[in-house]
């Protein structure tokens, strides 16, 4: 008979072994996704585990040391204390991306503000603000099929009410369904060719649709800028979300689309993750 505070010793020093960073924290987190308690309570409890229970832990531990991401493991990850469901086909919710939603909660906005998150993929940024702005009409827009369902579903698992758009926002007929709009967010795929070639074996699990920008990283940048421009109010603001050194590169496309009050805000670790400006 074995129990749970074993089998948590167990995937614990399978990841030690194999180089996980957060061993404890990932041994936690499937311990306690596969017996649906904390780990606290488990360890004082010394709770006994099913063959079931013991299997299933050795078979996620094994899959996590493949290089598998947690995240897609125990199918749920936490994005500005909310929790989102994630699997193969989107891009887990990253810490970063939270900056990209304090910055649009920081925005002196109008009584029912229209925003628009464009590339949206699970939903978090969309739900997160529809959540946090009550009186914002919120829409996602999403190109992948896969990933709209997950945004349904993370938009009914967090009780918002979001309106959810299937498009490619980077064509015009996707844009000219909008106009008024307060404010577009974005989080596009912005990573070079040259950083897919050095992904971490964790992210190459995740859609490399979400991932790629282009040589450059910049594609989405320099189309959405100009594409989506009009749907916007004057005054109203585009808040991107950008990978590392990418800042004078976007703020110069931002700036010859006529964009104005071009600020940036740095993450929680010091590097500039937010570019946004204001339509003139
Ligand atoms: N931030 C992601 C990463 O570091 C990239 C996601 C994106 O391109 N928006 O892998």
């Amino acid at each position: 008979m074995v129990t749970a505070p074993e089998l948590y010793f167990h995937a614990k020093k399978i990841f030690e072994c194999n180089q996980i960073e957060s061993a404890s924290f990932e041994a936690m987190c499937i311990i306690e996704h596969v017996f649906g308690k904390k780990l606290a309570s488990l360890l004082l409890e010394k709770t006994t585990a099913s063959e079931e229970q013991k299997n299933t832990v050795n078979n996620l531990a094994y899959r996590r040391i493949s290089g598998y991401p947690l995240q897609y493991l125990l199918g749920k990850w936490e994005f500005f204390g909310l929790p989102f469901y994630v699997g193969e086909g989107v891009l887990i919710p990253r810490q970063d991306t939270e900056t990209l939603v304090e910055t649009v909660l920081k925005i002196k906005l109008p009584e029912n503000p229209k925003i628009l998150d464009l590339c949206s993929g699970s939903g978090c940024i969309a739900v997160t603000l529809a959540l946090n702005l009550k009186n914002a009409e919120v829409t996602a827009v999403e190109i992948s099929d896969k990933a709209v369902e997950y945004i349904k579903k993370n938009a009914k698992l967090n009780d918002s009410e979001i309106n959810i758009v299937m498009g490619n926002v980077l064509s015009g007929e996707t844009a000219k369904m909008f106009s008024g709009i307060d404010v577009i967010v974005c989080n596009p795929p912005y990573l070079t060719a040259d950083d897919m070639k050095a992904l971490q074996k964790e992210v190459t699990f995740e859609p490399e649709t979400a991932l790629f920008g282009g040589n450059d990283g910049l594609d989405f940048y320099k189309s959405i800028t100009k594409i989506w421009r009009d749907c916007l109010k004057s005054g109203g603001v585009l808040a991107y979300e950008i990978g590392m050194g990418q800042e004078s590169d976007v703020k110069k496309m931002l700036e010859e689309n006529n964009f104005t009050n071009i600020e940036m805000t740095k993450d929680l670790s010091g590097i500039i993750r937010v570019v946004r400006g204001e339509k003139i």
